[in-house]
């Protein structure tokens, strides 16, 4: 099997299961115990923390690890909306965000918080001035994705940022690096202009179940889960300390090699889109700033997932929407907000590449597609009559 799945989850680095399957043979203690197990395994989660800061450029008591990033997600707009006391305010976001985010604003609207969600462009970007438009003074946060998880349109958070700064300097600042972390030039997050930043490991090729939230400094959240008072009182638990060491492994390597990887992917997805572009009735998302790692067409008439289990069917397995709401028959809700009508936001598939993939590898998927389709035309067309 040709696994194009990266954006789902990816399989963890060899050096990632060495190291958390040693932690877990021989460092179990819990960090909170008094005895030398307790310590030494305190001593290598503070070491974890101290490396992971140093690769995001921020400080090690500003990172609060989490079970992955729909906690770090929930955590950064529960928290920071909750934070005054106060169950009311207004949050600016936009429709295009994963699950973890908008269901958390579509809970805080439940509870008296008044929420905005601005639309992309047809080009999958949301762009500046509707950002712009959509804040009011009594905006108190703004949570907004780096990368989108199913058509990898690079948002402009950075100058979203800067203008909420100037303009509205109490916001809180939410960004979701989820799927941009390790593909496109990393955030400056040591400048301070974002407040808070969720991370996952298992889409870098580290393990499943472990994520951070970088908090800056003096930034004020509720925390969601109370009891022993674990990271700095954010996030109650027992720390996964394997888990939390396999991921600050992976964010390394991830980091170390983003500048080759995204020259590779880049060249990789053009490729793959100039095999594909001319298969018929095949629309290939016109993405305005695409991640190198994500391709995404539609195929209207035809039903994704068919597509996709033919394609499985000759070895490869691709996404149709987001792994997270891909069981659910419903045309997709960040399809539909950029104009895509229901037939074409139903029939989504999302390609999204790993660092083994090779030339022929692209060469041999293009082929497949193009001859599953195909064949596939006729008695879809008669199907759905
Ligand atoms: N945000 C984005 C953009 C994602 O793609 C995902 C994973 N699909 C998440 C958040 C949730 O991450 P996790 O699986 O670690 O909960």
């Amino acid at each position: 099997m040709k696994y194009f799945d990266y954006a789902a989850t990816t399989p963890p680095y060899p050096e990632v299961v060495r190291v958390m399957s040693d932690m877990m043979q021989q460092h179990y203690g819990n960090p909170s115990s008094l005895h030398r197990y307790g310590e030494e395994a305190d001593r290598l989660l503070r070491r974890a923390r101290e490396v992971s800061a140093g690769i995001l450029g921020v400080q090690p008591q500003e990172l609060i690890f989490t079970s992955g990033a729909t906690e770090s997600n929930n955590l950064a707009i529960k928290g920071a909306a909750m934070r005054r006391g106060r169950m009311q305010g207004h949050i600016v976001t936009t429709s295009i965000e994963h699950a973890s985010v908008y269901e958390s604003c579509r809970q805080l609207e439940q509870i008296g918080f008044d929420v905005s969600y601005v639309n992309p462009e047809p080009d999958g970007t949301v762009s500046l001035e509707r950002i712009q438009q959509a804040f009011r003074p009594d905006t108190i946060l703004f949570s907004m994705m780096h990368v989108n998880n199913e058509t990898g349109a690079i948002q402009p958070v950075e100058a979203a940022a800067r203008w909420i700064r100037q303009h509205y300097p109490r916001a809180v600042i939410h960004v979701d690096g989820v799927q941009a972390f390790g593909k496109i030039a990393a955030l400056p997050l040591h400048t301070g202009i974002i407040d808070l930043y969720s991370l996952s490991a298992h889409k870098l090729r580290g393990p499943r179940g472990t994520g951070l939230l970088y908090a800056r400094q003096g930034t004020e959240l509720f925390p969601l889960l109370a009891g022993g008072g674990q990271e700095q009182g954010y996030r109650s638990g027992t720390e996964h300390v394997a888990g939390i060491a396999g991921m600050t492994k992976a964010l390394r390597l991830a980091a170390e090699r983003q500048p080759q990887q995204q020259q590779h992917w880049s060249a990789q997805s053009d490729e793959l889109r100039s095999h594909i572009a001319d298969i018929p009735g095949l629309i290939l998302t016109d993405v305005a700033y695409p991640a190198p790692h994500i391709v995404h067409f539609t195929y209207p008439g035809m039903k994704a997932e068919v597509v996709l289990h033919s394609l499985e069917q000759q070895g490869y397995l691709v996404s149709t929407q987001s792994a997270c709401s891909s069981r659910r028959a419903q045309p997709s809700r960040v399809l539909l907000s950029m104009g895509m009508n229901p037939e074409q936001a139903t029939g989504g598939i999302r390609i999204s590449l790993g660092d083994e993939h090779t030339a022929q590898d692209i060469q041999q998927l293009a082929a497949a597609l193009k001859q599953v389709v195909t064949a596939l035309r006729p008695l879809e067309r008669r199907s759905i009559q």
